[in-house]
């Protein structure tokens, strides 16, 4: 169908912003024609300026606010949302966890399944600094090294030292590489030649360790300068137990490469999630806001209902965070993933940490949950953590077959998660409880959350 476009790129409209995208934009319809505007709050009036027309929607931006939202936050730097560090950094925190809270209720109502209540969006008191990982890109910036933020689907890097949600350690950690580089006139990589020394630079730091490492990626095999640079982070960064050189030569848009060289310290860094002491390399998996991955997983841990007699799958389940957690509380638990690294951390995990009732599986989820089928295991509770693509209609399937009774859904996208439990009501699941989001991303429009379903009809 032809829709008639009554926007003109560059044109300016007055405009009320009626919704707010799940991507966090402004929704405003000229003549019923949807514009989406970056940095515009539901129930403003503003000017909007054209920049993009496409078939069936166009993009905009503010000119002039005639009026504003009571939820706004004047955001003082721009950065933050330019760069898409903090998409909602410009709405109230309240507001954030009742967006997210409502993206789920409109995806249910639209799918018929209103019934199924939503709680409120379970949301950080410090809802900042929160992450344990940055991995910031270096660049050379009219003749100076600088390190920051790209802006949003683009190449060019934004300078900051604030990086609003990281953990503040770790600005600093990379506040002091920064100016080591600088000092010592490490070239930064140019994309467009492949030419220069370093990429990137990651830091990590455990939340309940205060283990700082530092990883600088290469894209050489020597890093020129190296022993001082290394006793430059030994004496700025107090914390710092590990300094690795990541090579990474390749034409690429990866972050790192495969290839590792301990420069200093220790080879790894510990952390602990729900009690279990973690290894986390430079190449680990490891969940980046580890108060609210703690609460999103006890939730999901609580509603199982496992009193230590139960067989228990762990789908999807990385490096095994919640496996190891649930294992005191049950009989034997199996965790199927599909990243080799991921199921060796696993496996390294559960035997640090002495437990032994725990299986790790390399492999598609849905692959093996034909195999435990067959084989005849009788799962009294599956747990998944899909990615955003939500779980494979056949491991639904499976699911029902090996009867399991309950199902506990931890979901990273809404769409999907509704998808999916219209397909485990076709299964005999029902959701038996409210769904209860978690916010693991304050400042951005992500949105986690727990479902509980019970077969009902055996
Ligand atoms: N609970 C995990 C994280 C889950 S994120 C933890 O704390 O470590 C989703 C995981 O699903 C990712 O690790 C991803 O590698 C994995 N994955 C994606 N597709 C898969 C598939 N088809 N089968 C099994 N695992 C898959």
């Amino acid at each position: 169908m032809k829709v008639k476009v009554p926007v003109h790129k560059n044109e300016e409209y007055p405009a009320k912003v009626v919704d707010l995208s799940y991507e966090g934009n402004g929704v405003v319809k000229i003549d019923d024609f949807p514009v989406f505007v970056p940095n515009a709050l539901p129930g403003e009036e503003v000017t909007v300026k054209i920049t993009k027309v496409a078939s069936h929607f166009a993009w905009g931006r503010v000119m002039a606010w005639q009026t504003k939202s009571p939820d706004r936050v004047d955001v003082k730097d721009k950065k933050y949302i330019q760069t898409g560090i903090a998409p909602l950094g410009h709405l109230k925190y309240a507001a954030q966890l009742k967006f997210k809270q409502h993206q789920i209720e409109e995806l249910l109502e639209k799918a018929h399944l209103d019934d199924i209540e939503v709680l409120p969006t379970m949301g950080m008191d410090q809802p900042y600094h929160y992450r344990n990982k940055a991995q910031v890109p270096v660049k050379m910036i009219r003749g100076q090294l600088q390190t920051g933020f790209y802006k949003r689907g683009s190449h060019s890097l934004v300078p900051i030292e604030d990086f609003y949600i990281q953990d503040p350690k770790i600005d600093s950690a990379i506040v002091v590489v920064r100016n080591l580089l600088r000092k010592y006139h490490v070239t930064p990589y140019d994309e467009r030649t492949s030419k220069g020394v370093i990429r990137t630079v990651m830091v990590r730091r455990g939340y309940y360790s205060h283990e700082l490492m530092v990883v600088l990626v290469t894209n050489t095999r020597r890093l020129p300068m190296a022993d001082q640079i290394v006793n430059g982070i030994v004496a700025g960064v107090p914390e710092v137990k590990s300094i690795v050189q990541n090579i990474n030569d390749k034409r690429t848009n990866r972050l790192l490469g495969d290839r590792n060289r301990t420069l200093w310290g220790k080879d790894e860094i510990h952390d602990q999630l729900l009690g279990i002491d973690f290894a986390i390399s430079p190449l680990s998996f490891y969940q980046v806001n580890p108060q609210q991955t703690e609460r999103l997983y006890q939730t999901a841990i609580d509603n199982a209902g496992l009193d230590g007699s139960q067989t228990v799958i762990d789908a999807y389940c990385g490096i095994g965070t919640i496996s190891l957690a649930v294992a005191k509380h049950a009989k034997q638990v199996y965790g199927v993933e599909i990243v080799p690294a991921a199921i060796e951390d696993a496996k390294h995990n559960a035997k640090r940490n002495g437990i032994k009732n725990a299986q790790f599986v390399v492999g598609k989820a849905e692959d093996q949950f034909a195999k435990w089928q067959a084989a005849g295991l009788k799962p009294d509770v599956v747990i998944v953590d899909p990615p955003r693509k939500g779980v494979a209609e056949t491991l639904i399937e499976a699911t029902g077959q090996m009867a399991s009774k309950k199902v506990i859904y931890v979901s990273c996208n809404p769409a999907t998660l509704v998808r999916d439990i219209k397909r485990f009501g076709e299964q005999g699941y029902h959701v038996v409880k409210p769904i209860q989001p978690v916010d693991q991303f304050p400042q951005t429009t992500h949105v986690e959350s727990v479902t509980v379903l019970e077969r009902t009809d055996k």
